[in-house]
């Protein structure tokens, strides 16, 4: 079954067409991964999939529900973005349950809750402190801890890895796919990072001016890339 199916989505922003017909779909548990240049339309796919934007045209599902008319909404899905996006005033165990709280979930709910994800991400040292005294890898374990508690049919990430540096980056990278491995959810992963998309996708988007260029697993799209820009963006010797 699809987590999230796309169907000749469309967006636009005033007279300008960013997203040209998009159809895709993400299988239960698949890690899907997004390339393609700045402004090709991968943060804005993202938004849509999460309800932050609504679409302008097409057919979109999240699990068995049409969310194509649908703005903000509690869809299933979170998202975890490249700048935190943390609460400076806040501890790292209230950032992380503050959307929970919002909803009001029981006490008890959001206390396990907290306490499995910090050890998921092994942060349950650091959960009474303020995001102001943490490192960058450890801030961004926050904000995946943050989307972890919600217990998302969907995670959304858009690029999360980049702001850290390169040895942070690996690690964080193979913690990525551990989780995956671990909760077994759908993840749509936006990256500018070729290694990162070879290594954690089931399926590589490659995006371009905001129509796909081509979809296939990371062996395919090396081996037989359709055409030169895939080839250059997937790193492949043709
Ligand atoms: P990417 O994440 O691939 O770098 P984006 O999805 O952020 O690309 O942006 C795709 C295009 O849409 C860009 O040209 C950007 O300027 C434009 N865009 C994004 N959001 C808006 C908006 N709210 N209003 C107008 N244009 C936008
Ligand atoms: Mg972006």
């Amino acid at each position: 079954m699809a987590d999230v199916v796309l169907k000749d989505v469309r967006k636009s922003f005033g007279a300008v067409d960013v997203i040209k017909g998009v159809d895709l779909e993400a299988k239960h548990g698949e890690f899907v991964v997004f390339v393609g240049p700045s402004g090709c339309g991968k943060s804005t796919l993202l938004r849509m999939i999460c309800g932050l934007e609504k679409i302008t045209s097409g057919q979109l599902l999240i699990g068995d529900e049409d969310m194509s008319d649908v703005e903000a909404s509690d869809r299933g899905t979170a998202m975890v973005f490249q700048s935190y996006a943390l609460y400076p005033h806040m501890s790292v165990a209230d950032n992380m349950s503050f959307g929970l709280r919002m909803a009001k979930t029981p006490q008890k709910v959001v206390e396990s809750r907290v306490k499995k994800a910090a050890e998921i991400l092994q942060i349950t040292h650091l959960l009474d402190r303020k995001p102001k005294d943490m490192s960058g890898g450890q801030r961004q374990r926050v904000a995946i801890g943050r989307a972890i508690v919600r217990e998302p049919k969907v995670f959304l990430f858009d690029e999360p890895l980049s702001n850290l540096d390169a040895e942070l980056r690996v690690q964080m990278r193979v913690e990525l796919s551990k989780l995956h491995n671990e909760i077994g959810a759908t993840m749509i992963y936006v990256t500018h990072d070729q290694v990162e998309a070879m290594t954690m996708a089931d399926k590589i988007v490659v995006l371009r001016d905001g129509r796909i260029e081509q979809i296939g697993s990371p062996l395919d799209l090396y081996m037989s890339p359709d055409n030169k820009f895939v080839a250059g963006f997937i790193g492949s010797p043709r």
